[in-house]
């Protein structure tokens, strides 16, 4: 039944009583940008760069990413793209911004932390972001990965809005979680990467299918954080996204709503899914999901009784 609704869901996203709440795309590239476009989102809520660079050796030069920019905000129209610094390092290594050899990679110089050695990387494609939001309609937000502490969101974000852009950061490391008060002090919105905060949060690499049950979006922990991230967008009166797969199952979108979250970017294929199950639903049957999901004792738990609630 569900199925038959998510095929005729036409968005704009919002629950059964009117609660909005933005359903967008995760993007790579213009094809991918093409294709999205076509289901009814209100933008893209994550768009990957470092994923068209990991073939190059050398920095493309400021207009070959503002070409290869514009043609992902050119598909978004006048909608919302939230376009995401280079989230190099770990399990995306750009042979230009490679940092050398690292015992532990996904603990090593990554994403904005390049940025500290580099500058100028992250300068140009901020000039290359800014000029292509220039020739386009869409509304250009940009936001940096792997921010850890105060200063680098403080720092990001006034060379975001130099060029006229809305600032944001990802909440992908708890520090960065148990910090979004002070971080939303600097920037107009965060984006939760759940992927990430699982998998720094439970100390369980991505990757390893062994610790898949860590890393599982359902694990109490780390809807505590996203709680306690979403609270301190609502005291900021602030937007909070969600944009790592935990906002591509359908129920625990549901969750993440009933938590505070104000958007969900997930895989084009799974956004008329989670927009269709959302208009099932009320804000007080999210809300009270969200309680459940939280107490549970484990993922397992949660979903039956989410389920159970959302039913
Ligand atoms: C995340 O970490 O949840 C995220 C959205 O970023 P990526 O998966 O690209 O690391
Ligand atoms: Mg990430």
């Amino acid at each position: 039944e569900r199925r038959a609704a998510g095929a005729a869901w036409t968005g704009p996203g919002a629950t059964s009583d009117g609660h909005a709440v933005q359903v967008l795309a995760n993007v790579q590239d213009a094809a991918g940008a093409v294709r999205a476009a076509a289901e009814p989102i209100e933008g893209f809520g994550l768009y990957r760069t470092e994923l068209s660079f990991l073939d190059r050796s050398s920095e493309p030069t400021v207009d070959e990413q503002t070409e290869i920019y514009a043609a992902v905000l050119d598909a978004a129209g006048t909608h919302k793209v939230v376009v995401r610094t280079l989230d190099a390092g770990s399990d995306k290594p750009l042979a230009f911004a490679d940092m050398g050899t690292e015992p532990n990679p996904a603990l090593g110089v990554r994403g904005l932390r390049i940025a500290t050695e580099r500058p100028e990387l992250l300068d140009h494609q901020l000039d290359a972001i800014a000029a292509a939001a220039a020739r386009s309609d869409a509304d250009v937000w940009v936001m940096a990965p792997m921010v850890a502490v105060v200063s680098e969101a403080a720092d990001v974000a006034q060379r975001i809005r130099e060029r006229g852009l809305t600032a944001g950061v990802m909440i992908e490391t708890p520090s960065a979680a148990l910090l979004a008060d002070r971080l939303l002090e600097h920037v107009d919105f965060v984006s939760i990467g759940t992927n990430d905060l699982s998998q720094y949060t439970f100390a369980a690499d991505r990757m390893a299918s062994s610790l898949s049950h860590l890393t599982d979006p359902w694990q109490p922990a780390l809807l505590m954080l996203v709680s306690s991230v979403a609270a301190a967008g609502e005291r900021a009166g602030k937007p909070v996204g969600v944009c790592g797969e935990a906002a591509a199952d359908p129920m625990l979108a549901c969750v993440l709503v009933g938590l505070g979250v104000t958007s969900l970017s997930c895989a084009a294929s799974a956004v008329r899914s989670v927009g269709a199950m959302l208009a099932t639903v009320t804000l007080e049957q999210c809300r009270e999901a969200a309680e459940a999901a939280l107490a549970a004792a484990d993922p397992a738990a949660g979903r039956d009784r989410v389920r159970a609630i959302l039913a």
